[in-house]
């Protein structure tokens, strides 16, 4: 007797059946904010398909396009770039530390106190929210909460699976402080750029964000999702 399509369905998705799954990577389309001076993300038609009513289409961006990994090597001379990052990195529980209330303004920065007060621990996969994600991304703000010099060295001194932020760097705009990308960098920590948490509450959560297979390349855009425990 044929199964019915309900039970047929659960059986294909009997993975992920009752799994909460959060997108929290950005829309990649001719509209994507882009970091100043980067290339900017087109799609265009590479050759119409009348015989499939669709077409091939042509794809261009940079590297450190949309939500992106940063690979060691963007920073240090000779690291991982990033088809080599070991992907357990990216795979794994996560917490999603909220900053949204404590910094009260757009353009400040996340501090060594602010995380002091999270009981960060060794190894952690940490996304951080801030008021960017509440603010959304239709174009690209100057000033966009980041993460400063002495807190990027406090997580590299934790030694963080992981960091990741919604902005799409985790730099100050202008800054001439590097630490935010060469603290963690240095220590093989990947950084994720360009989260959108909007609809994401501070927790726990299991992470996964794959970088697009791109051999050699500092960065690569990735999908990140994350999954309710
Ligand atoms: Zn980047």
């Amino acid at each position: 007797m044929a199964k019915s399509a309900v039970s047929n369905l659960s059986e294909r998705n009997s993975w992920g059946r009752y799994m909460k799954i959060i997108d929290i990577s950005l829309p990649l389309n001719n509209n994507t904010p882009i970091y100043p001076e980067n290339v900017p993300f087109t799609v265009s038609i590479h050759r119409a398909m009348p015989e499939y009513a669709t077409q091939l289409s042509s794809i261009t961006f940079g590297s450190h396009t949309g939500t992106h990994i940063d690979a060691p090597g963007h920073a240090i001379e000779g690291a991982f770039m990033i088809d080599k990052i070991p992907l357990q990195n990216f795979i794994g529980s996560c917490r999603v530390l909220d900053f949204s209330d404590s910094l009260k303004y757009l353009g400040e920065a996340v501090t060594e106190p602010l995380l002091k007060n999270k009981n960060i621990k060794r190894g952690e996969r940490i996304l951080l929210k801030t008021r960017n994600s509440l603010r959304g991304f239709k174009e690209f703000y100057d000033d966009y909460v980041y993460l400063d010099g002495d807190a990027a060295d406090y997580l590299a001194n934790l030694a963080v699976t992981l960091v990741g932020i919604d902005a799409l760097s985790i730099k100050k705009r202008r800054g001439s402080d590097h630490r935010p990308h060469v603290s963690l960098l240095a220590k093989n920590i990947p950084i994720i750029e360009g989260l959108n948490l909007a609809s994401v509450s501070e927790g726990e959560y299991e992470l996964i964000v794959l970088p697009l297979n791109l051999t050699g390349m500092e960065g690569a855009p990735a999908r990140a999702v994350l999954i309710e425990k």
